[in-house]
C-alpha cells in the first residue's frame, strides 16, 4: 500500500515519516497541497493520504474535497492531522472527506492503529472492486469491463487518431471437451486458455472474456497488419502445447477475428464489434484455428483474407 503524507513542517514530517517507515510501510511525503494533488490526479495515485490541516496555499481540506471530487476508481482513505481541538473542527474535516482524525503531536501507536484500520478499508475495497471487474473463473476482465475499456480506447482512438486493433477469440469445437471431459475439465481448459491469451500481451493491451469461451482483445496503438500478425502470434501460443487438467490431458486452439480503427473510417463500437464478430465467423467456416482480418471490400460476403 502506497501512502502519502502531506506536511509542510519538515521535522514533523521527518518524525512521522520516520515511523512509518520503521512499520515497514511504504510512503511519500511533499510539504504542500499542491504537491500533494498533482500525485492524487496523477497515474498511480496513493492508497491512503494523512493530510496536515494547516499547509500553505491548498490547506488539507481543499484537499479533502479535491480527493473526493476526483472519483477514483479507488478509493483513497484519508486521515487528517491536526493540532485542532474543537469537535465543530474535526465534523468540518469528516464533512469535507476525512475517514478519520488524529491529534497533533502525533503518537505513534495511535498513528499505526489509525493506519491499520486504513489498510484494512483499502483492501477491502480493492478486492471487492477486483471482483466487480472481473471474471470470476479466468481472474480476466467480465464482460462489461472489456466493453468499457474498448469504448474509451475506440474514442481514444478517434482524438489521437492512432489506431486500435480488436481481436475476437473464440475457442473450437470446446464443446466436445466438455462432452469428453466434462464441465470441470472444461472449466480447466477456460483458465488455461486465458492464461495464455494474457502471456504474450504489453502493459497497455487488455483482455476480458466476452461470453463463454469468447475472449476480446484489445491492442492500442495498433495498426490492423500488426494487429494481424500479433493475433496469429497469441494464436500460435494458444495452439501450442497440451492442457492438463485433473480429468484429463486436452489441447485447445482459437479462431479470430480481427479489425482495427482507422481515422477514416467513420463507425461505431457496435459496429467495429460486428467487424470483428464477422471476420470470427469467417475463420470458423474457412476451417478454425486461424486469423481472418475484416475487410471492408469483402464485408458483403463476410470473409476476409488474412
Ligand atoms: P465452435 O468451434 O464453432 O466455436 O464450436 P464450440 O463447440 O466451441 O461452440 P458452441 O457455441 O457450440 O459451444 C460453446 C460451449 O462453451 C457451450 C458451452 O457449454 C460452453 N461453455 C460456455 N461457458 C462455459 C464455462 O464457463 N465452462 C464450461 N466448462 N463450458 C462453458
Ligand atoms: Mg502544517
Ligand atoms: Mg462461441
Ligand atoms: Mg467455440
Amino acid at each position: 500500500m502506497k501512502i502519502l503524507l502531506v506536511e509542510d513542517s519538515y521535522i514533523e514530517r521527518r518524525k512521522v515519516g520516520g515511523y512509518l517507515t520503521d512499520w515497514g510501510l511504504d510512503y511519500v511525503a511533499v510539504g504542500s497541497g499542491t504537491e500533494a494533488i498533482k500525485l492524487l490526479e496523477g497515474p498511480d495515485p496513493p492508497e491512503l493520504a494523512l493530510l496536515d490541516w494547516l499547509l500553505p496555499g491548498l490547506d488539507g481540506i481543499d484537499v479533502l474535497r479535491r480527493i473526493r471530487k476526483l472519483g477514483h476508481e479507488n478509493y483513497i482513505y484519508t486521515v487528517m492531522l491536526t493540532a485542532k481541538t474543537q469537535k465543530r473542527d474535526r465534523l468540518n474535516a469528516m464533512e469535507a472527506g476525512a475517514d478519520d482524525y488524529l491529534s497533533k503531536p502525533v503518537d505513534p501507536s495511535e498513528l499505526r492503529s489509525r493506519v491499520m484500520v486504513g489498510k484494512r478499508i483499502v483492501e477491502l475495497q480493492q478486492s471487492l472492486r477486483f471482483a466487480a471487474t472481473h471474471d470470476f473463473l479466468t481472474n480476466l476482465l467480465n464482460r462489461a469491463e472489456i466493453l468499457a475499456a474498448l469504448e474509451r480506447e475506440f474514442s481514444r482512438s478517434g482524438r489521437e487518431e492512432k489506431p486500435t486493433t480488436v481481436i475476437l477469440a473464440d475457442i473450437d469445437h470446446f464443446k466436445r471437451v466438455n462432452d469428453t471431459l466434462g464441465h470441470a475439465a472444461g472449466d480447466e481448459v477456460l483458465k488455461e486458455v486465458a492464461r495464455r491469451l494474457k502471456a504474450d500481451l504489453r502493459p497497455y493491451d487488455v483482455v476480458g472474456r466476452y461470453g463463454g469461451e469468447e475472449f476480446l482483445v484489445i491492442l492500442p496503438g495498433c495498426n490492423l497488419t500488426t494487429g494481424a500478425r500479433r493475433a496469429d502470434e497469441i494464436r500460435t501460443l494458444v495452439a501450442k502445447g497440451p492442457i492438463t487438467t485433473p480429468f484429463g490431458t486436452t489441447s485447445a486452439t482459437v479462431s479470430m477475428g480481427v479489425t482495427a480503427t482507422v481515422s477514416q473510417r467513420d463507425c461505431s463500437v457496435s459496429e467495429f464489434l460486428r467487424e470483428a464478430d464477422v471476420s470470427l465467423y469467417a475463420a470458423k467456416k474457412n476451417g478454425r484455428n486461424r486469423v481472418e482480418v475484416f475487410s471492408p471490400a469483402a464485408n458483403s460476403t463476410g470473409a476476409g483474407q488474412s
